[in-house]
């Protein structure tokens, strides 16, 4: 073994650190009971932990292995590692027995899911929204490997299978065997014993949607140009493989995709690509110039009681011109021309002070030529904010954002902001808290 590797499989050992962050598995009190629970193993470094990931593979020949610590695998796996069958009314391999289920529309739906929510959660007071009920039950209680093992001692699994009998008995709920890990003397020791992998899930979820693509109540035509799309998307080097590969347009087919391909077209390009097939709402709005096309929406009503300065509307007025792609020539004209005419210290200070009423007026003389750049929307934007209004928080792209003040109180943080710098440090990256919300009005809009 090269000496590199045994350094960094000492590294947990000698380099974690214990503060309450969750950078690593060893971070979780899965792996903390572990070695606690088998300390002898824990205190020597080199001891090596496995976590087997399988996809529904043969499990025989595993076992040699003594110190498994977890499975890792997508959820029809989990019932063949588990033994606890991931399918009917009790598919919940966590809720089990405790799980709220019915059928809907021909199929199994589960409910219940505000049971994991905290006591007092807002949501667990709401009916209508939901399916009618409040939710005051605590989530259902976890069974220790132990008592799981003593329940599957307790049940007689020769009786049925394959060949015998093909109805489990009530007694079994969904078990269908007791899982050959428990031949491992630590598997009922374990806190955790199987994981779910997101990105195995995730494809899963991906080509369950594909295959659904064919009986979206689209138009073909739309169907096409969204593959069309799909193959036409330049990534930059390493982000993807080639997706225009796995297209095939005239054949309505997108299909051979790796799971980290998938998880592109999830998250990236999905939303992108299909946005247009569905009905506008007020956070999708086709305007002709990108900054009124920017999917944001300010939430709540608007702080009362903020006035603000000539001088705050010129600078929003100003930062918004250099965040409006079609506004960017035009500065840069109007720059050129401020530095002809004016000495080198000077000439950015003038094209600050005199650009936005030179661009109201070069709008007007678009407007007297008939010129067909003119757009009244041009004309509404170059005339600036009619009105500011301050608020707490916004969305944008369904993400929620809130101010500072407002996120300290809360245990999650979205208020993170990242902006490209201007003028000569273009290159360097800012990242910032949000602190207020200020939305321009623009006339019509
Ligand atoms: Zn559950």
């Amino acid at each position: 073994m090269s000496t590199h590797t045994a350094t960094d499989m000492k590294w947990l050992k000698e380099k974690q650190v214990d503060n309450d962050v969750m950078r690593h598995p060893a971070d979780r009190e899965a792996w903390k009971k572990f070695d606690r629970t088998f300390p002898k193993l824990a205190v020597d470094s080199r001891s090596v932990r496995l976590g087997l990931a399988t996809d529904r593979f043969n499990l025989f020949g595993v076992l040699n292995q003594h110190r498994m610590m977890w499975t890792v695998n997508d959820f029809p796996a989990y019932a063949m590692v588990s033994g606890w069958s991931t399918r009917a009314y009790m598919a919940c391999p966590v809720c089990r027995e405790n799980i709220t289920s019915s059928w809907h529309a021909g199929k199994v739906c589960y409910l219940g899911q505000r049971r994991w929510l905290h006591w007092d959660h807002e949501w667990r007071e709401k009916d209508k929204e939901f399916h009618g009920e409040k939710e005051h039950r605590l989530k259902p209680g976890e069974w220790s490997g132990a008592q799981i093992l003593e329940q599957l001692n307790r049940l007689d699994f020769a009786h049925f299978g394959t060949n015998v009998s093909r109805t489990r008995p009530s007694t079994h709920m969904n078990w269908m065997h007791k899982s050959m890990f428990f031949e491992l003397l630590c598997w009922s020791k374990l806190k955790l014993r199987h994981i779910l992998d997101v990105m195995h899930v995730e494809k899963n979820v991906f080509d369950t949607l594909v295959g659904t693509i064919p009986d979206i109540d689209v138009k073909p035509n739309d169907k096409k140009e969204f593959l069309k799309f799909l193959s036409s998307v330049k990534f930059p080097d390493g982000y993807a493989s080639n997706i225009a590969c796995y297209v095939k347009v005239d054949r309505g087919k997108l299909a051979g995709l790796k799971s980290h391909d998938c998880h592109v077209v999830l998250q990236r390009l999905l939303p992108m690509g299909i946005q247009h097939l569905f009905p506008a709402d007020v956070d999708v709005r086709k305007e002709k110039l990108s900054v009124f096309a920017q999917i944001a929406r300010s939430f709540e009503d608007p702080i009362c009681g903020e006035s603000f300065s000539k001088k705050d509307i010129e600078v929003a007025h100003w930062f918004v011109f250099h965040n409006c792609d079609e506004t960017l020539s035009y500065l840069d004209k109007h720059e050129n021309m401020m530095k002809q005419t004016h000495l080198s210290h000077l000439y950015a200070k003038k094209h600050r002070e005199l650009f936005p009423q030179w661009f109201v007026e070069y709008v007007n003389q678009l407007k007297a030529s008939n010129s067909p750049v003119y757009t009244e929307e041009l004309y509404n934007f170059a005339f600036g904010p009619i009105h500011i209004e301050l608020y707490s928080g916004c969305h944008v792209n369904g993400v929620k954002f809130l101010a500072g003040a407002q996120d300290d109180k809360l245990c999650t943080q979205n208020n993170g902001v990242h902006v490209l710098g201007g003028g000569e440090s273009t290159d360097i990256e800012f990242y910032g808290k949000l602190t207020s919300v200020v939305q321009l009005l623009y006339k019509d809009r």
